[in-house]
């Protein structure tokens, strides 16, 4: 473990130890405020960058899971996908990673949002060793990751969320307990599920309108204070200039980056299949997705050949 051991200046005993696994664009604020809340936290990250970012903030740094979980009542993790977090907890024979390493009783908090099946696959092998898991995705992005808000979704036991409220109190404003393992997870990819669809409506139904010589700003207004009023309208409307602060106010840069979106439809289609539910709305939404983004690729491919091109000539 690196030496350098800064806990936050207020920290306060009778809290548990944490530590805090994938420290990238959510999991780095969520672990800032945790800081700031008095938790002494012990990092870990693939990135040297990430970690510095957090021993700055005042956390110690380890150099493994492992290493980071030692004195650790609590364990936090936030990382890309199924896989990473399958590798972090089981390893890579499904016995010798994390889980095989800590002490009973230890409670272990997943907010990456992964498959429901690989939640419960987990899930079953903590408590094999004793241990209490909880998926727990949010909801709110990177900005209500920063500024505390996030919706946390969980599954697991009762008496595991009652041990982790008070701490995902700390980096969010409303803490559902959806049901048991992997259920924060399916409430998680119905809710992003709809998310996909109501935006791709939501573009479709704008671009309608300008097509047919209607101002954009006027039919939000419009649509805003009628029947077709949803979330994206109402704070993320998808065409230029409409909405201050918004990625498509900025070139399409920041925010839900589509390749998450793309994530989580993904994962919405596979608990369809693997649970024999129609969903043709999902489907559909997933499709323009793949769409949108396989263009994406075209085009910076385009720009890179360019680029190129010019370089050599
Ligand atoms: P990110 O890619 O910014 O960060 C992931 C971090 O995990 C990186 O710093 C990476 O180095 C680290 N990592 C990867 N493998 C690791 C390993 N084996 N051990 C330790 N660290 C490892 O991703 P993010 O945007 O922070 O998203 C994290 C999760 O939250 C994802 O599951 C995502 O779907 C979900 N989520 C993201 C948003 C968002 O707006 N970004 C919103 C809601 C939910």
């Amino acid at each position: 473990m690196n030496t350098k051991d800064v806990n936050a200046t207020d920290n306060d005993t009778t809290k548990p130890n944490i530590a805090f696994i994938g420290l990238g664009n959510m999991g780095a604020p969520m672990a800032e405020n945790l800081l700031k809340a008095g938790y002494r936290l012990s990092v870990y990250d693939l990135s040297a960058e990430a970690t510095e970012r957090l021993q700055q903030a005042g956390a110690s740094v380890a150099d493994s899971p492992k290493d980071a979980a030692q004195n650790a009542q609590v364990v936090i993790s936030m990382l890309p996908a199924g896989q990473h977090v399958h590798s972090v907890y089981l390893g890579d024979n499904g016995a010798d990673g994390l889980l095989a390493e800590l002490p009973q009783g230890t409670l272990v908090i997943d907010s990456s949002t992964i498959a429901a099946a690989d939640a419960r696959l987990v899930a079953e092998a903590a408590s094999k060793l004793g241990i209490d898991f909880l998926d727990a995705p949010v909801s709110g992005g990177t900005g209500g990751a920063i500024a505390g808000t996030l919706t946390f979704i969980v599954g697991g036991s009762t008496d595991a969320f009652a041990k982790a409220e008070p701490i995902l109190a700390v980096m969010g404003k409303n803490i559902f307990h959806a049901g048991e393992h992997g259920a924060g997870q399916v409430a998680k990819i119905c809710n992003n599920m709809l998310l996909g669809i109501l935006m791709a409506g939501t573009a479709e139904a704008i671009n309608l309108g300008v097509k047919n010589g209607l101002d954009p700003k006027v039919l939000s207004d419009i649509m805003l204070q009628s029947s077709g009023r949803n979330w994206t309208l109402e704070v993320y409307n998808p065409y230029p200039q409409v909405m201050e602060n918004v990625p498509s106010s900025n070139g399409y840069q920041g925010g839900f980056m589509s390749k998450l979106m793309q994530k989580d439809l993904n994962l919405a289609m596979q608990t369809a299949e693997d649970t024999h539910v129609e969903t043709p709305m999902g489907a559909k939404a997933t499709e323009l997705m793949k769409r949108m983004q396989s263009r994406t690729a075209i085009e910076i491919s385009r720009a890179l050949w360019r680029v190129t091109t010019a370089q050599i000539e």
